[in-house]
């Protein structure tokens, strides 16, 4: 029996690609019997809008699914600075003052998540005065726990390969925790067994495996589906014109309907399902 979640931020409205997102984990879970929870990642101070969750609520409800819902990351803000200060104790976290620009201008090699931090500020002494973020010392953190793998139930057994990120941000200057280090603490404290997510997160999990190793925290299975592609062969993306399910809604589609054709791979007109 599986505990499955849909952890949507709300910095947009919900497309095509959410709904086929959501009800993968919730028919994975409900399949075995198991438990389906939303969670609203509600941390990303600038572009968080938190009366989207509301919309968000209609929006799984209008597709007919049936969900617990945990308490936002806003609200935990607390065991994300205690996992920070635990990561400080094992002497893995450094403090970067450096810039996007600054980045840019090392000529760094590009990640899965942009360029890759060349490692400027690690083992110098930073102004305690500039804002600082806290960065993974990923090299570090891989002597501590040695090679690690990971299982996805589509793609199979994985090595954990967290070096591709290079020393990735925990803590951001502006934040009290990276998307990564969040989601990680937040799948552990809710108990999900699966992680169901879109294979644009696929990469992410080599870090999330690693900081559970880390943190000593349980280690899930991930399911990784396929994404929702537009014409032009693109992700849908809530900047793009990609139309939101509250629109769907207010034109008086059935949701419960969509919901059923997505299940069967009857997509609209102009949308497939990507091949990887
Ligand atoms: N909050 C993330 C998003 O909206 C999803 C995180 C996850 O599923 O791990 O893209």
């Amino acid at each position: 029996m599986d505990t499955t979640r849909f952890a949507p931020s709300p910095n947009g409205m919900l497309h095509l690609g959410h709904a086929y997102s959501a009800i993968v984990a919730h028919d994975l879970a409900r399949d075995g019997g198991g438990r389906f929870l939303l969670r609203i990642e509600d941390i990303d101070g600038e572009r968080s809008r938190p009366e989207l969750a509301a919309t968000f609520r209609r929006d799984l409800e209008w597709l007919g699914l049936q969900w617990k819902e945990v308490p936002p990351q806003s609200t935990r803000l607390a065991s994300y600075d205690a996992a920070a200060r635990q990561l400080i104790e094992q002497g893995l976290l450094y403090p970067c003052v450096c810039t996007r620009k600054e980045i840019e201008a090392a000529n760094p090699r590009m990640g899965p998540d942009g360029p890759v931090y060349p490692g400027i500020c690690k083992g110098r002494s930073v102004d305690p005065s500039k804002p600082a973020a806290l960065r993974l010392d990923v090299e570090r953190a891989l002597a501590q726990t040695g090679e690690l793998t990971w299982l996805d139930e589509v793609a199979g057994e994985q090595p954990a390969d967290p070096r591709q990120f290079g020393d990735v941000v925990l803590v951001r200057k502006d934040q009290p925790a990276s998307y990564h280090l969040a989601a990680t603490l937040d799948d552990a404290a809710d108990g999900v067994t699966l992680v169901t997510r879109g294979m644009d997160l696929f990469p992410a999990t080599h870090i999330h495996r690693l900081l559970q190793a880390l943190l000593d925290l349980p280690v899930p299975r991930w399911h990784h589906h396929k994404l929702l592609l537009d014409e032009a062969g693109r992700k849908l993306a809530k900047r793009r014109d990609s139309p939101s399910l509250a629109d769907m809604r207010d034109q008086g589609m059935d949701g419960i309907e969509l919901a059923e054709r997505l299940r069967s791979g009857v997509l609209p007109a102009g949308i497939s399902l990507g091949s990887a």
